[in-house]
């Protein structure tokens, strides 16, 4: 049967693996298809198409946006994309923008907390182009203000800590257009990671509907069964296809893993059964 991992990470954002080398670890994991989802950029697709060029696998060119939708961080995925697409491009700059500015505020809040030196500290451990709170973090560890990432958001970047900035990402309609524009299908990320309750997070797929989004993550790494049924009956009830994704960022972090999630229930309908 064919293995779909359609959602993680390179340093094309905030993973520690280049593309190169996640194609070469998806396929020691018995991924064939292993779509990169980079955060709000697809500076990492070029190179992972070649490196999987004549290799036992498909990548699917992919990004994963960052969007404000009533006062909640939201991810939407989307998949098979045409990287080319103008529009897109031009929303996903904008978006690294102001991840620029947001990175200034967080390294300002830190020195304020006595921790100096954050910005170019977290640079270091990022691509060129986009700067997010994982770079921060593993400034953070390397400065030795906790023992890994995990525990650096706990103590400093989530709400109510020393390095917290309230993201004022993109709206949902913008992010569903812009990856439908481009031919992909958009997908709403690891639905429940956003803490929601259950009436928020109808609204917000009912929202996401109406705007012309396709599918819903139903199996993510770290997952519960009870989760995965959850989720599964959401994508039945409201009709949408189901996708699955490690979210893989790197080795270092070992509660995950390339190909490394449930199987989808038989009651979905999978995402690439359009494809
Ligand atoms: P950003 O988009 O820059 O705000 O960063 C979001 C990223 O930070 C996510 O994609 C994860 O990679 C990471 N992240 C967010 N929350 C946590 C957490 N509680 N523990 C570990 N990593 C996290
Ligand atoms: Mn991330
Ligand atoms: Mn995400
Ligand atoms: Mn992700």
């Amino acid at each position: 049967m064919t293995h779909y991992d359609l959602h993680c990470h390179s340093t094309a954002s905030d993973g520690s693996l280049s593309p190169e080398a996640l194609v070469e670890r998806a396929i020691s994991q018995g991924v064939d298809v292993l779509a990169l989802t980079d955060h709000d950029g697809t500076e990492g697709i070029d190179a992972a198409l070649l490196a999987a060029a004549e290799k036992p696998i498909t990548i699917v060119p992919g990004v994963e946006i960052s969007v404000s939708w009533n006062s909640s961080t939201v991810h939407i995925v989307g998949l098979n994309i045409d990287i080319e697409n103008a529009n897109l491009q031009n929303g996903l700059a904008e978006i690294r923008d102001y991840r620029q500015q947001r990175a200034e505020q967080i390294a300002y809040r830190l020195e304020k907390a006595g921790i100096p030196g954050a910005l170019e500290g977290a640079a270091q451990y990022a691509s060129i182009t986009m700067l997010g709170r994982m770079h921060f973090a593993r400034f953070l560890v390397e400065k030795g203000h906790a023992a890994d990432t995990k525990e650096v958001f706990k103590r400093y970047l989530v709400r109510g800590k020393p390095g917290y900035v309230p993201g004022k990402w993109t709206d949902l309609s913008s992010a569903v257009n812009w990856i439908v524009g481009a031919g992909g299908q958009a997908v709403i990320a690891h639905p429940l990671r956003y803490k929601m309750t259950g009436s928020k997070l109808r609204r917000l797929i009912e929202a996401f509907k109406a705007l012309g989004g396709q599918a819903i993550e139903v199996s993510s790494g770290h997952q519960h069964p009870d989760q995965l049924r959850n989720v599964a009956s959401l994508a039945k009830h409201y009709d949408l296809l189901a996708s699955c994704g490690s979210d893989f960022h790197g080795p270092e972090q070992s509660w995950s893993e390339l190909g490394r999630f449930l199987p989808l229930p038989a009651s979905c309908q999978p995402v690439w059964s359009r494809w």
